[in-house]
């Protein structure tokens, strides 16, 4: 089968070539697809080059299956003309919270994909939302969630390369006592925190809270309440989650870590010593979502605090959308 990727040369687009380099997947031949800019570079795929072509000029009648990473704005223009020719899977948040288009997380909501022919656009949710539905899906099957508070750390690369490199030359200069100005970020990002994500909506919440808050909805139940925070931190890769979950029924901190061993996107790191814990760093380049500080929250009855990081570019996305293809070729399509 023939696959694409546009935005090829994007933070998501090139995990996507490494993702779909160790998948089991058999890619006859890989297209890839940048703007203008980008045309004529070449890029490695299972050791041979290939050569990136422009947006405006690509046949998307090339591949049965094509991956947007591009952003919203390309997502919107290409996608529903690709879609003519092609099953897309998107990773802007344009089509997500539209009600005929799938928004998947295959361990999670595997059977939501089954009407994606009505558009043959597939949505991957935000980075944040991923992470955190693998861990809540099944403590709500078996505990029912009422209630969940969140607080993101997010890392600079779910902004994308250019936001991920201001972090680097920001770095630089500040231990060298140089000037810096912030262009990706609305403050300074090196040594700093940033409470805002995405634009601020008439609420008060930025768009990336109200993100997670309905695309969790959207994936899990609707009737779960949710509220977050959502923080730009400097950290390379990896976004964490603090979460604190209110139950309808009372639940053992066994069985939340039987069921959370048991789900194979997650994996529990939880020693409750020094150390025993996973951070940013460690969660890098790994497809697990991990959970680290498990316990009752003492000031509320049936509630549960949780750390949870995963790598924002392999479940936040390449690997998602990957995992998105694999269940077509499995299930739906030849
Ligand atoms: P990025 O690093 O900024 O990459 C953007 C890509 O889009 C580049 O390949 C760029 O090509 C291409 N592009 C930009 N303008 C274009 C145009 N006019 N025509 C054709 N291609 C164009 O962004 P990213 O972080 O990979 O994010 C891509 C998408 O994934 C976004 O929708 C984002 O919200 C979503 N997403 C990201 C994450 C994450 O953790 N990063 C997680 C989930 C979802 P050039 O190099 O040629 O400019």
């Amino acid at each position: 089968m023939n696959f694409a990727i546009i935005g090829a040369t994007g933070n998501v687009g090139r995990k996507t070539i490494e993702v779909l380099e160790k998948s089991k997947i058999k890619v006859k031949k890989l297209f890839l697809v940048a703007s203008k800019r980008s045309a004529g570079k070449n890029i490695k795929f299972k050791r041979k080059k290939i050569k990136v072509e422009a947006l405006e000029k690509y046949n998307f009648g090339k591949a049965r299956i094509t991956f947007f990473a591009a952003g919203k704005t390309i997502a919107k223009k290409w996608a529903p003309i690709a879609a003519k020719k092609t099953i897309v899977i998107d990773n802007s948040s344009f089509f997500r919270m539209q009600k005929n288009i799938p928004l998947i997380v295959p361990e999670v909501n595997s059977s939501a994909i089954k009407n994606f022919k009505k558009t043959n656009i597939i949505a991957n949710p935000n980075c944040s939302t991923a992470q955190l539905v693998v861990v809540l899906k099944p403590l709500h099957n078996k505990f029912k969630i009422k209630r969940v508070v969140l607080s993101t750390y997010q890392a600079v690369s779910g902004a994308g390369k250019a936001p991920m490199d201001e972090l680097f030359t920001q770095t630089k200069k500040c231990l060298t006592g140089k000037k810096s100005i912030s262009k990706n970020f609305t403050k300074q990002i090196a040594f700093n925190v940033i409470p805002h994500i995405d634009k601020f909506t008439k609420n008060g919440y930025t768009k990336e809270e109200l993100k997670i808050e309905k695309e969790t909805k959207k994936i899990i139940d609707k009737n779960i309440n949710i509220t977050a925070t959502c923080v730009r931190v400097p950290v390379r890769t990896s976004h964490s989650e603090s979460v604190n979950i209110e139950f309808k029924k009372s639940f053992s901190l066994k069985q939340i870590r039987h069921l959370l061993n048991n789900s194979s996107a997650c994996k529990v790191v939880d020693q409750q010593r020094d150390g025993g814990y996973i951070t940013p760093v460690e969660a890098e380049g790994s497809n697990f979502t991990y959970v680290s500080r498990i316990r009752k929250d003492y000031s509320n009855k049936k509630t549960l605090n949780l750390w949870i990081v995963s790598d924002n570019l392999l479940k936040g996305a390449a690997l998602n959308t990957v995992q998105i293809a694999e269940l077509l070729i499995k299930k739906y399509i030849k």
